[in-house]
């Protein structure tokens, strides 16, 4: 990935983060490093607390590393913040309450100060399946279809950078396979350097250029595994040999790392 031409998406350079809980201090990450091209798609598979949120935390500027830096598309997460290039969308869909779902969904631009295309709020509501729910409140919503205007709210400043943390966690199969075609088609449109996390290897396999692969605490990168496969991918892509074998390879590098904790905690 040394290609200058592509150069500059992703840059994570030895970061370390360190937490002090009472008088003991947890390593959660040690020495992470990861380089994209511009553009591209990149996901964080790993045990649970070894350390994936926290990197997008640092890349969004929402935590600061121990060492090392973080920059995308030649930004820092300072930069990112300040010219409003940044969509994210976490785990748990944070929504106002006392929003509408359109107003949640606006609720970047107001930030940014900018005015929205006429059109483009219920553009993103019709994306993410939610015509006829503009004036519901979040309370009305199930978890799914909240994580779904959550989605939309962090497509809305149309973002050169993506960070999203176990988006489609909540959702059941066949919602979460649609979101993935969604989120597809979508980064087809507005390409974003895009950074997720996520606990699903197909979901992984399905959507990224590359997969990186994380081991438990202190969490380190194993693997980065390029997934080589044709776009726009299709739900029929899942069912190939060449599929099966890139889930099958994730499969078997997650079982060693998430083993590989037992040992050391024993
Ligand atoms: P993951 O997203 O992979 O499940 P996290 O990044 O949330 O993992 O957490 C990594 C490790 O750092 C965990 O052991 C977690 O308990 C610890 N950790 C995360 N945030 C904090 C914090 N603010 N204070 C103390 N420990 C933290
Ligand atoms: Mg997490």
């Amino acid at each position: 990935m040394a290609d200058t031409a592509e150069s500059g998406g992703i840059e994570l350079r030895g970061l370390t983060k360190l937490f002090k809980v009472g008088r003991r201090t947890i390593t959660a990450l040690d020495d992470v490093s990861l380089h994209t091209p511009e553009g591209r798609f990149l996901s964080l598979l790993g045990p649970s607390g070894c350390g994936k949120s926290t990197i997008l935390r640092i890349a969004a500027g929402l935590e600061q590393p121990t060492a090392g830096e973080s920059v995308i598309n030649g930004l820092t997460p300072r930069e990112l913040r300040r010219e409003h290039a940044l969509g994210i969308a976490f785990q748990d869909s944070a929504l106002l309450p006392w929003r509408s779902v359109a107003a949640n969904i606006r609720l970047p631009l107001e930030v940014a100060g900018v005015r929205p295309d006429p059109g483009a709020i219920e553009e993103l509501i019709r994306l993410v399946g939610l015509d006829g729910f503009e004036k519901a409140k979040p309370a009305q919503l199930s978890g799914g279809m909240r994580q779904r205007v959550s989605i939309a709210r962090s497509l809305v400043v149309k973002p050169s950078v993506l960070l999203l943390d176990e988006p489609f966690g909540a959702l059941d199969d066949m919602t979460r396979q649609r979101m993935n075609i969604e989120l597809q088609r979508i980064l087809a449109e507005k390409p974003a350097t895009t950074l997720m996390v996520t606990h699903g290897i197909a979901e992984a396999v399905f959507l990224s250029d590359y997969v990186a692969v994380m081991s438990a605490r202190p969490g380190r990168i194993v693997e980065v595994v390029e997934i080589d496969l044709p776009r726009p991918r299709t739900p029929e892509i899942t069912r190939t040999a060449e599929f099966h074998a890139y889930h099958d390879r994730l499969s078997a590098l997650l079982f060693d790392s998430e083993s590989s904790r037992e040992t050391v905690e024993a």
